[in-house]
């Protein structure tokens, strides 16, 4: 079997389903399992709901309004015929959305959020797969809820790999191609969700459990690339990668693969294929295990909006392992993912993502220990295999806030 992801650029309007509808009819088969995100930009807007709708305010009815008129131009463009059961599925949608919203009594955000935010995704594969099976391409829809079975850590749920893979593995024997969702999963009755960008790991934990042959994520970019090109000029395409080599750069946060997307795939032997949409005829990106390919070329990741958290002991102490634990148990309490650590006698310093908001309350934990500074708003450039000019056009016109270099990998944050 194969598992295929689409993102929310590959479905972002009629023409980008027509498109996906192509690649499916010359490059899948009954024995496919494909994996759809929320159209285009809708998970953004659905956390704009959630917002509006947890804080009342008055923005919140234009907020879903919005939301409906965006999957219904896509569908009105996809089927012409208006009594289409496609649009009352649509509106069946909208209407398990309004009696969310009018019968929830929990207050708890990440909660709340993941009930409300799959709808992106329910919304998404129901109109992918009806135009599917119209245009000929025969599937049947599934609801992942009953596949990806986790615990109940909302918005970052761990996937309870036991039951879902003896779950997942009946599929292998399905007739027929199966259209699903991305980032859901299900805990109890209710949704639960694995994080943003969360659905190349879905596809993963697919793959894994079918024993796949391979997955294909079909991106906007011709593959794994040297760099972010929407930050790099010149970005060069990197044909092949070892699952190690991937996981690194994703780690680092390279955006293009989800980091946890490697790991499952790692340990079947699953390759992972990354391709464009928009050129499927195109190689694109091979990851597999390891075959001496390791990049030649510089690879860059950047990561914007993080911030600088600096501490120095107030007494003039050593910071040492005691401290430390305390430091990051403040910062795992908070979900702050940290991205590089430096620290000498009396003083901490820590670059971190900051994905749920909790940074005044970390600075208030610290500021009973330390003196705290923070800056915000910093990059961290990553650069793997680097040599002196790559770091040179890092550091080109910039303040260097940080500098930590081992073998592979040099990381600097700036201003
Ligand atoms: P999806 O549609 O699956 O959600 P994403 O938008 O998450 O896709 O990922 C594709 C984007 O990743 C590209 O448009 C590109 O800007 C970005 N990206 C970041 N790093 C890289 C890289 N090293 N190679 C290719 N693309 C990258
Ligand atoms: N729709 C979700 C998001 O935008 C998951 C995904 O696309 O990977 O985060
Ligand atoms: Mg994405």
């Amino acid at each position: 079997m194969k598992v295929f992801k689409f993102g929310g650029a590959s479905v972002k309007d009629a023409a980008s389903v027509k498109n996906l509808a192509q690649i499916l009819k010359h490059y899948a088969d009954k024995n496919t399992v494909v994996i759809v995100s929320a159209m285009g930009k809708m998970t953004n807007a659905f956390e704009g709901l959630i917002d509006n709708y947890l804080n009342n305010s008055s923005d919140l009815e234009a907020s879903i309004m919005a939301i409906q008129q965006y999957h219904h131009t896509i569908a009105s463009d996809l089927f012409s015929d208006l009594n289409h059961p496609i649009f009352k599925a649509i509106q069946t949608h909208f209407d398990a959305l309004t009696s969310i919203l009018n019968t929830n009594d929990s207050t708890d955000f990440d909660f709340v959020y993941d009930q409300i935010i799959g709808f992106g995704e329910l919304l998404s594969t129901t109109i992918v797969s009806a135009y599917l099976n119209d245009f000929g391409v025969e599937n049947k829809w599934l609801d992942v809820r009953d596949f990806i079975k986790t615990d109940s850590n909302y918005r970052r749920a761990t996937v309870d790999w036991e039951v879902t893979t003896r779950l997942i593995e009946p599929l292998q024997s399905v007739s027929s191609m199966v259209v699903t969702q991305g980032f859901l999963g299900s805990h109890t009755k209710h949704t639960t969700t694995l994080g943003r960008e969360g659905s190349d790991y879905s596809a993963a934990i697919f793959a894994y459990g079918l024993h796949a042959e391979s997955v294909t994520i079909w991106k906007d970019v011709p593959g794994v690339l040297n760099a972010d090109p929407r930050h790099f000029l010149e970005a060069q395409l990197l044909e092949q990668l070892s699952y190690r080599e991937a996981i690194e750069l994703a780690f680092y946060g390279a955006s293009v693969i989800h980091p946890k997307t490697l790991q499952p795939l790692q340990q079947k032997g699953i390759p992972l294929f990354v391709k464009s949409f928009l050129n499927p005829e195109a190689k694109g990106t091979k990851v597999q295990a390891e075959n001496g390919n390791t990049p030649q070329i510089p690879c860059y990741i950047v990561k914007k909006n993080q911030l600088l958290i600096g501490l120095t002991s107030l007494d003039f102490s050593y910071i040492v392992e005691e401290n430390i634990s305390d430091i990051f148990n403040i910062l795992h309490l908070f979900k702050m993912k940290v991205d590089l650590i430096q620290n000498s006698a009396i003083s901490f310093s820590v670059c971190v993502e900051d994905g749920f908001h909790n940074i005044e309350q970390v600075v208030k934990h610290f500021q009973i220990k330390y003196k705290v500074t923070l800056v915000k708003n910093v990059s961290l450039y990553t650069v793997r295999h680097y040599n002196a000019e790559a770091i040179a056009l890092i550091e080109k016109n910039k303040d260097i806030l940080l500098k930590q270099r081992t073998q592979d990998t040099v990381q600097i944050v700036t201003i």
